[in-house]
């Protein structure tokens, strides 16, 4: 318990001191929970992320679009959220502390089942099971509604809330999908944008955040296309360590690999599409340097489940700092959305199936970044060793924040001049580079460990007689020369994992 902890302290003192993550925000005014700043590294790791999450979705033949972060009370309604987006709070009555009502049950009372529970039905079971406050063990009063989505004001009195996931932007704009894909399901796209939750007291820093960066993938498709899900053929022989909800019920979350095809028939997977995107939201962590043994795949327990969802897995990361951390859901939605979008807006949001109207149904994959950033630099975490003399980040040569550092081995023109050369011919070749000319060199390798550069280069009086460079390798710490005219090839294989450092020798 306290080592999980101190490690979640390690990791966020590194963060901090290297420029990763900053706060909470604003820091000079005393900082307010749930909100972080991005230093340089972390914005540029974000970014690296960001890149990789595109590619993925791209690759699947999803479309981005951008939709306001704000809007009026009307989409709220009709999305659900003004009535069911809450969490169950109640008050100490003799010390004033706030609680969550659902949280503080399942730590007193674990075999209770809440999903679902109202309020009123919160506040019998505090009764039954005799919970009181536990800082000051005062009585607990009566459990209340309490909405997390942050409200604003458009002009001087239209009520209006931030949005509390992308996904609800998404489905307003599905009659404009329709057009633009000439009325042809499915339609699958995606949006990366802010999201905002006013979580009560958030703590565990960058896991629980007021406001975030959510990518969220729909597919808007028909009943008989997720059955009938020509793109299951190609992934129905790949295997997914899974944790399904029966494994959990006998205690076991060791996560087991298993074909998909097995998966969808022993009905792990209720439809083929739903599978292909369990699979898909695996593929976009693995994209972003997620080894295959920090990653599993999780089923909700029928408890955990929502009502309308016939299908819930999640996929969840292993930390050092906080063991598993759910990171990414996969959603059946159905036709909820649209439905009562229709129903709200009194726009007509089906399609022609045999003449008659139908409202299709949505499958979605809907993540944060903020968790996956973190995760990746607690995976990535090494500690000083006899080989080296500090602690190191071993991020994903493709997701490091800056991939390759560039060195004149000192600061004069005969030196900084071809190095300057170099630095341009490598960010022209798309590389996110550092130039550095401060400090010995071994110094500056130092530096660029710390913060997970994987390749460092080093231009030399040898570089000027016979067009050679050095190149170190951050893992191993090994060296190669490598003549310029071939060194965006070598760094765009060693930066892709297509060739190994030591085939350059
Ligand atoms: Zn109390």
């Amino acid at each position: 318990m306290s080592s999980e902890r101190d490690f979640n302290e390690i990791i966020m003192s590194l963060a901090r001191k290297r420029g990763f993550i900053w706060g909470p925000s604003p820091e000079i005014y005393g900082g307010s929970s749930g909100f972080y700043d991005l230093g340089p590294l972390g914005k540029l790791l974000k970014n690296r992320l960001e890149n990789q999450i595109r590619a993925a979705f791209v690759r699947a033949n999803f479309w981005e679009v951008e939709c306001p972060t704000v809007s009026p009370v009307e989409v709220w309604r009709a999305s659900g959220h003004l009535e069911g987006f809450i969490d169950p709070v109640t008050q100490c009555t003799k010390c004033g502390q706030i609680y969550r009502a659902d949280n503080l049950i399942a730590e007193k009372s674990p075999e209770t089942n809440i999903a679902g529970k109202t309020p009123d039905e919160l506040t019998e079971t505090i009764k039954e099971i005799g919970l009181v406050c536990p800082s000051c063990m005062g009585n607990l009063g009566p459990v209340q509604a309490y909405n997390l989505m942050l409200q604003t004001r458009l002009g001087l009195d239209q009520e209006a809330y931030l949005r509390p996931e992308t996904a609800t932007s998404t489905y307003l704009l599905f009659k404009r999908f329709l057009t633009f894909f000439r009325d042809k399901l499915p339609v699958s796209v995606f949006q990366i944008g802010k999201a905002y939750r006013n979580e009560i007291s958030p703590r565990q820093g960058m896991l629980r955040l007021r406001e975030f960066t959510q990518t969220e993938g729909q597919i808007f498709l028909l009943e008989k296309d997720e059955i009938d899900w020509p793109q299951f053929n190609e992934i129905r022989d790949e295997k997914l360590p899974l944790v399904t909800s029966q494994a959990q019920q006998k205690g076991n979350y060791d996560p087991v690999q298993t074909k998909i095809s097995e998966a969808v028939k022993k009905s792990f997977f209720q439809k083929p599409a739903y599978a292909w995107c369990v699979h898909l939201a695996y593929n976009i962590f693995r994209q972003m340097g997620f080894s295959d043994n920090k990653m599993r795949l999780r089923q909700h327990l029928p408890t955990e489940r929502a009502h309308y969802a016939a299908d819930a897995w999640d996929v969840e990361i292993h930390t050092e700092s906080f063991g598993w951390v759910e990171c990414c859901g996969v959603h059946d939605r159905g036709n909820y959305d649209l439905s009562r979008h229709q129903e709200f807006s009194k726009q007509n949001l089906s399609v022609k199936v045999d003449k008659k109207p139908v409202v299709p149904e949505v499958l979605e994959i809907a993540f944060g970044i903020e968790r996956p950033l973190f995760c990746l630099i607690d995976n990535s975490f090494r500690p000083e060793s006899k080989e080296r003399d500090t602690d190191w980040l071993k991020f994903p040569a493709e997701v490091a924040p800056i991939q390759v550092a560039v060195f004149p081995l000192m600061g004069k023109p005969e030196l900084t001049d071809p190095a300057t050369e170099i630095f341009n011919q490598i960010i022209d070749a798309g590389f996110v580079a550092q130039y550095d000319v401060g400090g010995s060199i071994g110094k500056r390798y130092r530096r660029q460990d710390e913060v997970g550069t994987p390749f460092c280069i080093t231009i030399d009086y040898t570089t000027i007689e016979d067009g050679t460079i050095t190149v170190r390798d951050r893992d191993t710490m090994e060296q190669v020369r490598v003549h310029r005219d071939k060194l965006n090839d070598a760094l765009k294989g060693l930066v892709r994992g297509r060739i190994e450092f030591n085939s350059l020798k």
